[in-house]
């Protein structure tokens, strides 16, 4: 039955093109992860992955046009970017099948609200229409610089925990999952864009004289590299940061326990 849902989400998701090809084959190894764990993780799966596309279709087309000569990616999601935002999620999910214990829950919702959490302060942020503040020097740079932020794209990452929060509610998860869910999300937050700003690869236009994650800019021109390390795109920042949220959610289970 898990399999059949799993299937029947990332049916629909790719003829709405929110998925690639091999990010439906990662969509659909995670959902079956996830049902074989439980009912009420695939339902926190299920419910993380509509959420997070209706926010992302969201006046789409007015944030593409803002953003895509700075993002790497947009559009359809890829394998690596389903992976970075569901993969420790179920890592967590297939550790509960080998050693149940609660505990799991908490690091399992802080994990999976860690990437909702970035996901809508992105979409939601982009919107803004006050040009976005590095976190770490305070100066205005291009919407969808990674590391920059606003105070839309903060409450939009508010909101993207929250709406997790309610989920696991839904599902039956404990009240200490729930508030994982929030303080994780929205300390995820600020590990994604403190790592965007420092850690995470930049890059250089010289055509166009604008900072980019693209290795081929929007223009054609091969970029250069501006900063950053190479290996550190946005998908290993937003493994990390959903790393960030399971470790809060470690520590918010032992304190729920005391
Ligand atoms: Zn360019």
């Amino acid at each position: 039955m898990g399999f059949l849902v799993a299937a029947t989400v990332v049916l629909v998701a790719r003829r709405s093109e929110s998925l690639s090809p091999s990010g439906g084959i990662a969509a659909l190894v995670l959902g079956i992860v996830c049902s074989a764990a439980g009912l009420s993780w695939a339902g926190v799966l299920v419910g993380f992955f509509i959420t997070a596309t209706l926010v992302s279709r969201f006046r789409r087309e007015r944030k593409e046009s803002r953003i895509s000569n700075v993002v790497e990616k947009g559009g359809e999601r890829d394998a690596l970017q389903v992976i970075a935002n569901g993969g420790i999620f179920g890592t967590v999910a297939a550790a509960s099948i080998i050693h149940p214990s609660a505990a799991w829950l908490c690091i399992g919702a802080g994990a999976i609200a860690a990437s909702s959490a970035d996901t809508w302060s992105t979409e939601i942020g982009t919107l803004s229409s006050v040009m976005p503040r590095s976190i770490i020097t305070g100066r205005s740079v291009s919407p969808g610089q990674s590391g920059g932020v606003t105070w839309l794209g903060t409450a939009g990452g508010v909101a993207g925990a929250v709406v997790i929060a309610f989920i696991t509610i839904l599902v039956g998860w404990s009240k200490a999952a729930a508030v994982t869910a929030i303080i994780g999300g929205f300390t995820a937050c600020l590990v994604d864009s403190l790592l965007g700003g420092t850690l995470q690869v930049k890059r250089w236009c010289d055509q166009c004289t604008m900072t980019t994650e693209r290795t081929i800019h929007v223009c054609g021109t091969t970029t250069q590299p501006a900063g950053g390390f190479p290996w550190i795109t946005n998908d290993v920042v937003n493994m990390l940061s959903s790393a960030a949220g399971a470790l809060l959610g470690v520590f918010l289970y032992l304190l729920s326990n005391q």
